[in-house]
């Protein structure tokens, strides 16, 4: 999805540190592919457009509903832009496995101690437990939220046995093309597994500086054991640095439904209709394109509205939150049929990772 972002964060990165020479140059435009990817699944399947059409209605009539007094609140468990505490029992529970093709990647080495210091990192993100959520730009502070969520490395695999829930395969390639041979073998049960594949050549095309890809959730993905997300482990949590490890979360964003918050670009016109346009959240002011770097004079929109530059799902040199509209979505998505099994009580007792 997101490749290194632009000249002016490689020139600070090389101001503060030396190990960015020895990598291909991270301001390549490989962009994030997101959107494109999801795009053309919808041409390939108009049977997954009619299920994100449906899902999302489901979205908007809990948000309609919430909105009249009384109605209670039928979509977020609160609103409250805190932190959350640090909690043993998490609304949600995900069972992950990583499957690893590859031990050093771009020159970095992957294992088990770099893969679950990036999923805790990326469970801090996602739960607000970071300096940055607490620091953030004034104008968020009302509008920044947290998911309590927690993904945990499965320990118990598909056939019952004990599990790490990282699996080593031999160095491939392509697992963020949709149909790659290495994720139709080796997945695992796509309804009670979230399946994460690391690579360095994500799209099998000598690139290793695309940092990752995913899906949104779709069951006709799930049936085929398709759904993903496919990453690179040159980005894995001490891998990269501190920023821009939270790429991961960013992927794991799109996995639970979102999407970038610079899709479709600025204009007037679409303020009224900010729930069916660019990210389909209405407390993410719309971004001009993708390029947004605070101190460059991008931080305004086409409206002068300041844009969440601090958002995960934009391409940001400094990531620290969600939003209340994109918690509600992410809720809505973990409960569509392509995501809702994999925090059910019997499927976390069935993968080892039940309290
Ligand atoms: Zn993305």
């Amino acid at each position: 999805m997101i490749s290194k972002l632009s000249l002016s964060i490689l020139a600070a990165l090389m101001a503060t540190s030396g190990a960015v020479e020895a990598k291909q140059p991270e301001f390549a435009a490989n962009h994030c592919k997101a959107a494109e990817t999801n795009a053309q699944h919808y041409r390939n399947f108009p049977a997954a457009l009619t299920e994100a059409k449906a899902r999302h209605a489901k979205l908007k009539n809990a948000n309609q509903a919430q909105a009249k007094p009384g109605s209670g609140d039928l979509v977020s468990d609160g609103t409250t832009p805190d932190a959350l505490a640090i909690t043993d029992n998490p609304t949600f529970i995900i069972p992950v496995v990583f499957h690893v093709y590859g031990t050093v990647q771009n020159g970095d080495t992957v294992n088990d101690a770099v893969i679950i210091d990036a999923l805790n990192k990326t469970n801090e993100d996602f739960q607000g437990r970071t300096a940055d959520f607490a620091d953030i730009d004034p104008e968020f502070e009302n509008v920044k939220d947290a998911l309590n969520i927690e993904f945990r490395l499965a320990s118990i695999d598909p056939n019952g046995n004990p599990t790490s829930g990282i699996i080593y395969h031999p160095e491939s390639s392509g697992a963020g093309n949709y149909s790659s041979s290495d994720v139709k073998r080796d997945h695992w049960d796509n309804y009670k597994y979230m399946n994460v594949y690391i690579q360095n050549d994500l799209y099998a095309d000598g690139v290793t500086n695309n940092s990752g890809v995913a899906w949104y959730p779709d069951s006709g993905m799930s049936d085929e054991g398709l759904a993903r997300v496919a990453y690179n482990g040159a980005y894995l949590g001490t891998n990269t640095d501190e920023n821009f490890r939270s790429v991961l979360t960013h992927e794991f964003g799109h996995f639970l439904d979102l999407i970038h918050t610079f899709e479709g670009g600025c204009k007037r016109g679409f303020e009224r209709r900010c729930a069916i346009t660019g990210d389909e959240n209405c407390d993410t002011p719309q971004q001009n394109s993708w390029q947004m770097n605070p101190g460059d004079g991008g931080i305004l929109n086409c409206m002068g509205q300041t844009i969440n530059w601090q958002n995960f799902m934009a391409y940001s040199d400094q990531y620290a939150n969600f939003t209340q509209d994109q918690v509600d979505r992410m809720q809505n998505g973990l409960n569509s049929g392509a995501r809702v099994t994999l925090w059910s009580a019997s499927n976390l007792a069935a993968t080892g990772v039940a309290n």
